[in-house]
């Protein structure tokens, strides 16, 4: 089979590296020069180190992406905590969600003990994990009416669950569909202990996808960089091949403005692999106004913003901290996670959600950064910061909320030969690697299924 894959993040790479391990013809087309989309990086020239346009976490529950990565041999890039460590701080100082190495879910039980919470959270939070193992999954529900209805009070939201649920979904729990954190809590705590550790890249995610699409390159695989899909082509009803615009790869052609080159590719399937806003793009009039695609439309962004820090010394000791009560809401250290020692500290801060913080300037999310370091880690007096970066992704995932869960297609669509892949189809997951990764191999087998 002659498959055209369009997109390589890490949809488009799980689809294409499956594909051509089971000995199609693959052709990959990517829109820009560097490879991830929305989890990627870059080489930062003043450092020398990479920074991601936003921090990436995973958790051990991502099988299906370790998969991936191991089959790519890039498992080096992996650094896996023993168990789930959780550090926070807020003005009444350290805490820790703290799993001991016992069977899930005791470890999760024995960590929820162990909190340095009020009792009555503690308690709360035992009533939510009897909810999620034995009630009946929240559809049509907002996390925030699920937490509700499952006994947490204000205390238990600020202190877990609003920090937690914010981070995994993008997304307040106000807005948030329910059944993608009730998903994610079964599979990340209720399987095996080591499904919640987490997990860290020891590099920029742009790495990570090099090493995946040298791979593929490897098995046969034929993958255009600076690509731009413009239409996925129908046949008599089915999709047949793609138009494409291969752009200038030299600097000098793309400083001269050089007009890209058309070009065909016929395919027996394709798989668009893009984001949720840019597939009816790809398709023929009257396709964007019809099912599934017409419903991509009203699936809204939300953004997540960064600020990528640099101090003249160590002020953050731990890898990951979560900064309760702050407008960034996770501080990481990305030097340590790199392997590096000392100073100076290489930090990034993330907010999710940010739709408030998207509104500020630079200059203000760069003080709001240094200010939680100022309250919350004594070492910060005597700091200095020497550099500082924001990163912005306005449409870093889609909105989730109980009506957006109803319009995520899978990956068959009406047009034979046409397949969807991305974070945003109904996986189940909220928006995340594993969710695209897991999306982009049920396109593999739709597609292979013909
Ligand atoms: C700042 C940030 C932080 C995040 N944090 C986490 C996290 O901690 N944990 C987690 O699991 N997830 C996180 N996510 C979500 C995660 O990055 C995404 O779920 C995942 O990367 C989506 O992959 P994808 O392949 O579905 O889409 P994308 O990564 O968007 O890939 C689509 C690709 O298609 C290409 N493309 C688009 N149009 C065309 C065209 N016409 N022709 C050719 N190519 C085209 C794009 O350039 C892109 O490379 C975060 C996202 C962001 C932005």
């Amino acid at each position: 089979m002659k498959a055209v894959v369009i997109g390589a993040g890490f949809a488009g790479l799980a689809t294409a590296i499956d594909l051509q391990e089971r000995r199609h013809q693959v052709t990959l087309l990517e829109r820009r020069g560097v490879l991830g989309g929305r989890a990627t990086s870059y080489r930062d020239a003043v450092s020398g180190e990479d920074v991601d346009n936003g921090t990436h976490l995973m958790v051990g529950a991502y099988a299906a992406t370790f998969d991936l990565v191991r089959r790519a041999g890039a498992e080096d890039l992996l650094l896996f905590q023993d168990d789930l460590h959780i550090d926070y701080v807020d003005d009444r100082g350290r805490s820790s969600l703290d799993c001991p190495p016992l069977a899930a879910p005791l470890h999760l039980i024995g960590g929820l003990l162990g909190l340095k919470l009020p009792w009555v959270v503690r308690w709360q939070a035992l009533r939510l994990w009897l909810a999620v193992r034995y009630g009946q999954p929240p559809l049509g529900l907002t996390l925030a009416e699920y937490l509700r209805r499952a006994g947490q009070g204000r205390e238990a939201r600020r202190l877990l669950w609003d920090p937690l649920a914010t981070a995994i979904l993008n997304e307040a729990p106000e807005r948030a569909a329910a059944i993608l954190f009730y998903n994610v809590y079964r599979e990340a705590f209720l399987t095996r202990r080591e499904a919640s550790r987490l997990v860290f890249l020891r590099r920029g995610f742009a790495e990570l996808h090099e090493r995946m699409a040298r791979y593929f390159q490897h098995r046969g695989g034929v993958l255009r960089r600076r690509a731009l899909a413009e239409e996925v082509v129908l046949t008599s009803g089915r999709a047949s091949g793609v138009r494409y615009t291969q752009r200038s790869e030299t600097r000098e052609d793309i400083r001269r403005g050089k007009p890209g080159v058309q070009g065909f590719l016929e395919a027996d399937a394709v798989v668009a692999a893009v984001p949720w806003n840019a597939a009816p793009g790809l398709l023929p009039e009257p396709w964007p106004a019809q099912p599934p695609f017409a419903g991509l439309s009203r699936l809204g962004g939300s953004p997540i913003v960064s600020v990528e820090m640099w101090l003249d010394r160590v002020v953050v000791d731990r890898a990951m901290v979560g900064l309760r009560d702050s407008e960034m809401e996770w501080v990481f250290d990305k030097g340590a996670i790199y392997g590096r020692e000392g100073p100076p500290q290489h930090l990034a801060f993330i907010v999710s959600a940010a739709r408030r913080s998207a509104e500020r300037s630079n200059q203000e999310l760069a003080a709001s950064a240094e200010a939680s370091l100022r309250r919350y880690f004594p070492a910060m007096a005597k700091a200095t910061v020497t550099r500082s970066l924001v990163l912005r992704e306005a449409d870093a995932t889609f909105a989730s909320d109980p009506e957006a869960e109803a319009l995520r297609p899978g990956p068959v669509t009406p047009l034979r030969g046409l397949y969807l892949a991305g974070d945003w189809t109904a996986t189940g997951l909220p928006a995340t690697i594993e969710g695209a990764v897991r999306s982009g191999l049920a396109a593999a087998r739709a597609a292979e299924a013909g």
